[in-house]
């Protein structure tokens, strides 16, 4: 298949260049052009990269990101064909996603979000999760796509439900992750190893992927972004919006939008979200900054 991938962060390179590896045909456009697949063609602009596609995949940061990809004087939609597919692995608002979709749809197109969750190892593995919203005969169109990038598709069901489960899924990731970092500071403080505090979280009931994940890079203080603070504050404030739109109280969910706030103030919006634990340890006195050791 022939596939234009727009987006070449730290999760849309990986998955390009999984596409690549499984024998597709892609061309790569990022805005910074500092970034390459190899294997792939680098095109001039996203208009370009569509030219001859049979599928345009898109991963960039945010919903004013894909807006431009696909709108702008030289943007994606100008290549569009009948019959072609365009799909959004970014995470965006719902509401936008609709809108985008509506305006494709006019020229013939299919819209299909599909999120991801598995961060940067996920996507560096072919390991992802995406969680799809959509029609179900261009989703069935795209089943070999997915898998040379991911394992898993979780088919929601119509255009924008994915985005809508994807929010929710990551609402429970922020608040989780919270728990964790606040039980982590109240143990230091208490004189608890932090290593057997996750040996017993690990055995126990609490145990979760989050944690799985996260508590390898908190123990040896890297918070070089795998998930970037930002763009998990993002997603907050798509989740706050959304809960506003259907008239939902999220408590728990204001009180970490503040820590993700404070955290940002603090020049930490490029690390990863993990770092808004060096907020709630200083706060107890246990030191200032995030220490940021990347791995050998
Ligand atoms: P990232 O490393 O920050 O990359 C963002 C990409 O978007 C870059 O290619 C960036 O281009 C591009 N971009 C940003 N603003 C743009 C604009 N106005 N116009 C055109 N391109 C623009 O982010 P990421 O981690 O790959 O995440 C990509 C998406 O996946 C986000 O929606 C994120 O929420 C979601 N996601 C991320 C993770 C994760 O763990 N990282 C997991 C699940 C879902 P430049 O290189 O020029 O800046």
């Amino acid at each position: 298949m022939k596939i234009a991938f727009l987006g070449l962060g730290i999760m849309g390179r990986p998955m390009a260049s999984n596409l690549v590896k499984a024998g597709h045909e892609v061309s790569v456009w990022n805005r910074s052009a500092r970034q390459h697949v190899e294997g792939a063609r680098t095109a001039v602009s996203p208009a370009d990269a569509a030219l001859e596609a049979d599928v345009v995949w898109i991963c960039v940061a945010d919903t004013a990101a894909v807006e431009r990809v696909m709108f702008a004087e030289d943007g994606a939609e100008k290549s569009l064909r009948e019959g072609m597919i365009v799909v959004d692995s970014s995470t965006i608002a719902p509401s936008a996603t609709l809108r985008f979709a509506e305006k494709v749809n006019a020229k013939g197109v299919h819209w299909v979000d599909a999120p991801v969750t598995g961060s940067k190892i996920g996507a560096e593995s072919a390991q992802l999760i995406f969680i799809v919203g959509g029609a179900p005969e261009p989703v069935e169109y795209l089943q070999p796509l997915f898998k040379s990038m991911g394992k898993q598709v979780i088919h929601i069901g119509d255009t924008s439900k994915g985005q809508a489960a994807k929010l929710c899924m990551n609402l429970m990731i922020a608040l989780i992750y919270e728990g964790f970092a606040e039980a982590y500071t109240l143990a230091q403080k208490q004189g608890v190893d932090p290593n057997k505090l996750i040996e017993l979280i690990q055995a126990s009931m609490v145990r979760s992927g989050v944690v799985d994940y996260k508590a390898p890079f908190v123990l040896r203080h890297d918070y070089s972004p795998n998930f970037p603070l930002r763009l998990m504050h993002k997603d907050i404030h798509l989740m706050l919006d959304a809960a506003k739109e259907s008239r939902v109280k999220l408590p728990a969910l204001e009180t970490v939008d503040e820590i993700y706030e404070l955290s940002s103030e603090e020049g930490w919006d490029n690390l990863d979200f993990a770092a808004t634990l060096a907020l709630l340890q200083k706060w107890a006195g246990l030191g200032g900054q995030p220490k940021v050791t990347p791995p050998e």
